[in-house]
């Protein structure tokens, strides 16, 4: 199976721009040379925001109904492209093939959603003060967006941006990673091949700070939207205030995994395994630490490091695997830094710890008991397979410890106690909290985080907010 061509999309052509320059696009399971990205100019550039406002003035006064049309045909384009746009995210990206194929299904899933819910941009009238006095409430689409996708979900981070985007009627010029660029290259194809405006959809490539810098000092940007590192975000938010355009900013996490003893401890460990390790627990998502109340803290440690154990690891693409590779080496050097700096402070490593083979970024799925809160990997996001754990005394403590970081994306609990619950409810700061399940992102419901993490939503209503500015028109007859 081949991968694709890999091109930008600038005023309604796919090309390879101006500037010569271009960079190898790797398979990190076997380090091979899949292709090679294209890098905008800043000729390029410019001529994309020109088209951007250009595909925003077209776009926006298209009907909402015409819009949802051709969302749709675009979604029927992902699934006849499904299979294929799959296999190129695995290819570059490395997850198993069974995870791409679930993540294009999110992809057509939200195309749809967003596509119906743009037609639902309703304003509102609110009553006046004297009988002849009214009050219009308008939403409308903010503007030309620009965004910037991470490489950890080619499919999902893309759409979320795009879908969303279109969706409200905006134009959005995306900067997808230039380490998984062919399956946002499909994605864009098939609302482009289902009737997108030229300039209303645009893909780019180039040095991020570069792209991010010129994109963002326009005054014809009016939206900002990204998914990444806490550090990235904060310095793109600064660039963002010169203009003070609209900026949505999903963030990385650090999510707490409350374990209480009520629960079936081998189920939780069985779900909770399969969860972190999906993606190799490169999810912003990702359950991150473990925190286990001390009568079943032995037993649900045995369970999680049996659960790794049996994993399956390999090329994505090949039958049966269930973890693939990191999406690069750097990734592995900062596996090894922590499994190291864990075990300085007491970590005992009950499974993994290390990388696997000689080929490729792999590393081996990693539980590491009995870890302190003052351990690197208790701080810092691990975005990998690693797992530690740590004892708890008292729901008290639980709850403290859950919110001890400044970022606060995902929580989960595993708890039967309705009192318990409710408690976690109210007190975890956390964007999304899981109890008891770890499906916490549909097309239909807010994603998105507090604190560090971020701020503003993708999905659900929120999702098409975030793209819309208000005004108020009052009249007097
Ligand atoms: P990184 O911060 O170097 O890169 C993360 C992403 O941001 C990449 O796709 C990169 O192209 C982009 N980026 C970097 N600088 C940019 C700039 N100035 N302008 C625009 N885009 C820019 O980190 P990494 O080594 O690739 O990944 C590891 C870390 O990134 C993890 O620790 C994790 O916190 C974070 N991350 C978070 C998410 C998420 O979903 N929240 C996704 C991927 C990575």
């Amino acid at each position: 199976m081949s991968y694709t061509e890999l091109k930008m999309l600038i005023d309604g052509e796919w090309t390879v721009g101006t500037s010569g320059k271009s960079e190898d696009v790797i398979d990190p399971a076997t380090n091979e040379v899949l292709g090679q990205v294209p890098h905008a100019s800043e000729a390029d550039l410019d001529r994309a925001l020109a088209a951007a406002q250009r595909g925003f003035e077209e776009w926006s006064n298209m009907l909402p109904f015409a819009r949802q049309q051709i969302m749709e045909q675009a979604a029927r384009n992902l699934e006849a492209n499904k299979e294929d746009i799959a296999r190129w995210c695995t290819m570059e990206m490395g997850k198993p093939l069974a995870e791409s194929l679930v993540e294009m299904d999110f992809v057509i899933a939200n195309t749809r959603w967003c596509g119906e819910e743009g037609r639902r941009a309703y304003g509102r009238i609110v009553p006046g003060r004297a009988a002849d006095h009214r009050h219009v409430v308008l939403k409308e689409p903010v503007g030309p967006a620009c965004a910037f996708a991470a490489w950890n979900f080619p499919g999902t981070n893309v759409i979320r941006k795009i879908a969303h985007a279109l969706g409200a009627g905006c134009s959005m010029i995306l900067k997808p990673s230039e380490e998984t660029p062919a399956t946002a290259i499909g994605i864009a194809k098939a609302f482009h091949d289902a009737g997108v405006p030229a300039g209303a959809l645009q893909i780019v490539f180039g040095v991020p700070d570069h792209v991010s810098r010129q994109l963002i000092a326009s005054p014809i940007t009016r939206k900002l939207s990204f998914t990444g590192s806490v550090p990235v975000g904060k310095h793109l938010t600064r660039l963002a205030a010169d203009t003070m355009m609209h900026v949505t900013m999903e963030l990385g996490g650090h999510a707490p995994v409350m374990i209480f003893d009520d629960v079936d401890v081998a189920d939780a460990a069985k779900q909770m395994a399969a969860f972190k390790f999906r993606n190799a627990g490169q999810v912003c998502i990702s359950p991150t630490r473990f925190l286990v109340q001390k009568s079943i803290y032995g037993d649900f440690v045995d369970a999680l490091t049996e659960e790794a154990k049996a994993l399956k690891i390999g090329h994505g693409l090949d039958e049966g695997v269930q973890m693939g590779p990191l999406i690069a080496e750097r990734r592995v050097d900062v596996m090894e830094r922590l499994v190291a700096d864990a075990k300085s402070h007491g970590g005992r490593v009950t499974t993994g710890g290390e990388r696997v083979g000689n080929q490729g970024s792999f590393f081996a799925p990693t539980v590491i008991a009995d870890v302190s809160d003052d351990a690197e990997i208790m701080n810092e996001e691990p975005f990998g397979p690693l797992a530690p754990v740590s004892p708890v005394d008292s729901v008290d403590e639980m709850i403290t410890r859950a919110n001890r970081l400044s970022v606060g994306l995902a929580a989960y609990a595993y708890v039967k106690d309705g009192h318990i619950s409710e408690r976690l409810s109210r007190e975890v700061q956390a964007g999304m909290l899981g109890l008891n399940t770890s499906m916490i992102s549909l097309a239909e419901t807010p994603f998105g985080g507090i604190g560090d993490s971020g701020y503003g939503s993708e999905g659900g209503i929120e999702g098409i907010a975030a793209y819309q500015q208000t005004r108020m028109v009052i009249e007097r007859r």
